[in-house]
């Protein structure tokens, strides 16, 4: 049987997998990436691209190809309408140009078919990896030295054999890795389900004069069923919870056509039907995310509820975490013990965005208890709260990491609120943008040693120092220690994920020790 040997083997070409290769092809680290099915998906599913991850989506190159496929701005809402014919409740929409001042990127509402295509053609442009569809992994062995994949292509049902250093799961919510691992969920696996049917139909008589990404209505006999708008102007996507005596057979052709008609409120207009999924809302963080030399990411580490749009986001910023660490094992040789980092940082972030997708999920059953009421000062006091769900900037941009890869200090003046975003530069969070300092270009291959006007001795110290590891000393002009909490002969230590290491806000008597004792405690040198 054929065999293959490559440093990183990724499972599952959705929108994790596809970020990890690209993440890892960006630190040189050559991967291939086999997905069982013939392409990327074909069908929207998510319409949520967050701040961060277009912030990493610009640095990767991509972001440019999504923003064309962007609705226009005034689209950035959601509506609540009696009906898709009748009047405006209300509506609650996203405000985060306040944001730019930190933020080298806007959140964007771009389908999931558009960011796995966006993010296959960038990767296609990277040398030293390769994506092969219609290959699907059956079970892996692995010893200290490396995983051996058991792989059947699908189309000429040809098996192979593939070895790589590292095996990464990105295969999805019933991740067959995870099984085999036999690595534990914490949490509920089924909080209701849901079928999405994709179609095409002209509703634009009922749309143009107030687009938006979708629409909600409190008419009690629509209730569970929401219109959402997906990747051109005639296609939508109408998304349909179950009742408690409904099951995936109820959910023929008929019944979804006559439901989608019921919704639109039109019972003569040309519909297709291009694609109809079923899926069913989770909460649930795996108890590891790492098995020696296999780990999960994406969907087979955590299933978020789609309330809060951010399974996606979460699962690529997971991606994007652990991609610089494999890539300082690999290149530099630094410890394993970096690579256990990945879990202690990313698993509360999951956790955390579960919880804020819960208290989403709270909020449409408050409004939906307000409408049984029947009091309208209620239902709109309800809705308005609706709000929080698409501004979740603190969530976005204000988590902090606490592991053996950050010099952590007292965080009790973080903002722990989901909906606030307070910039700050304590260890373990995003280091934000300022003027003159672009992150893109800043903050990936290396760590970063920012020094103000007087920090000269930082400058030195680090030419003194040699270390195993890429380290590269900026200058920034202008006011930026003050607006980085340091003052002007300080210094912070960035990670090339972007997020700040340690820092000291004045010189210290012996840089150079000074810094020699922060890479022993972040590298064991
Ligand atoms: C209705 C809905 C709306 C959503 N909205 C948002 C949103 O607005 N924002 C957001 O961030 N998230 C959203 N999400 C969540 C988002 O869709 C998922 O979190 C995301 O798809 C996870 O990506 P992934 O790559 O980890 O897994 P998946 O997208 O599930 O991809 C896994 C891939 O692995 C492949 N695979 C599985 N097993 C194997 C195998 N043995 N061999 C080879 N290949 C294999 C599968 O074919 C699949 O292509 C939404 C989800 C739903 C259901």
């Amino acid at each position: 049987m054929e065999t293959r040997t490559i440093p990183v083997l990724i499972v599952g070409g959705g929108p994790v997998g596809l970020s990890m290769a690209l993440a890892l092809a960006r630190q040189n680290i050559s991967s291939l990436l086999i997905e069982r099915n013939s392409g990327t998906v074909l069908y929207p599913r998510t319409r949520g691209v967050s701040m961060r991850t277009m912030e990493l989506f610009r640095q990767w190159g991509n972001a440019d190809e999504l923003l064309r496929e962007e609705q226009p701005k005034e689209a950035r809402r959601f509506i609540w309408a009696e009906s898709l014919q009748g009047p405006e409740v209300t509506r609650t929409f996203i405000e985060d140009e306040h944001l730019q001042a930190f933020c080298t990127a806007q959140s964007s509402f771009v389908t999931q078919n558009k960011v796995e295509e966006s993010l296959y053609h960038t990767l296609m442009h990277c040398p030293n990896n390769s994506v092969e569809f219609s290959k699907e992994l059956i079970s892996f062995k692995q010893d200290e030295n490396g995983v051996t994949a058991s792989v059947v292509n699908r189309v000429t049902n040809q098996p192979e054999l593939i070895q790589a250093k590292y095996l990464i799961a990105a295969d999805g919510a019933q991740s067959r890795i995870r099984q085999q691992l036999g690595i534990e969920m914490d949490g509920s696996s089924d909080l209701g389900r849901y079928c999405s049917v994709y179609c095409e139909l002209d509703i634009s008589k009922w749309t143009q004069h107030r687009p938006c990404f979708g629409y909600f209505f409190t008419d009690p006999h629509l209730a569970g069923r929401l219109l959402l708008s997906g990747d051109g102007p005639n296609r939508w996507i109408v998304f349909m919870q179950f009742k408690p005596t409904e099951s995936q057979e109820t959910f023929t052709d008929d019944y979804c056509m006559s439901e989608v008609k019921r919704v639109i409120n039109a019972y003569h207009l040309p519909i297709h039907i291009m694609h109809k999924s079923f899926w069913t809302m989770g909460a649930q963080v795996a108890k590891e995310y790492r098995k020696d030399r296999v780990f999960l990411v994406g969907d087979a580490a955590h299933r978020i509820p789609p309330t809060g749009g951010l399974g996606m986001n979460t699962g690529i910023q997971d991606a994007h975490n652990l991609a610089w660490k494999l890539a300082f094992v690999l290149n530099y040789q630094v410890s394993d013990s970096l690579l256990d980092t990945y879990f202690e940082e990313r698993s509360p972030v999951a956790l955390r965005n579960i919880l804020w997708s819960i208290e989403n999920a709270k909020r449409y059953v408050k409004i939906a208890a307000a409408l049984k009421s029947g009091n309208l000062e209620e239902v709109t006091n309800e809705i308005q709260e609706q709000h929080k769900n698409l501004n979740f900037e603190g969530l976005d941009l204000g988590y902090i990491y606490h592991s053996k890869a950050v010099i952590s200090e007292n965080d009790q003046t973080l903002s722990k609120s989901a909906s606030t975003y307070v910039p700050t530069t304590l260890p373990g969070i995003r280091a934000f943008y300022i003027p003159g300092m672009e992150e893109a270009d800043l903050f990936e291959k290396e760590y970063v040693l920012l020094i103000g006007e007087s920090g000269s001795a930082w400058q030195k110290a680090c030419i003194d120092l040699t270390l195993p590891i890429p380290l590269k000393v900026l200058r920034i002009p202008n006011n930026w220690p003050e607006k980085y909490e340091i003052s002007p002969n300080g210094a912070v230590l960035v990670r090339p994920d972007g997020f700040i290491a340690w820092r000291s806000i004045a010189l210290t008597v012996n840089p150079k020790g000074t810094l020699g004792q922060v890479f022993k405690q972040l590298f064991d040198f």
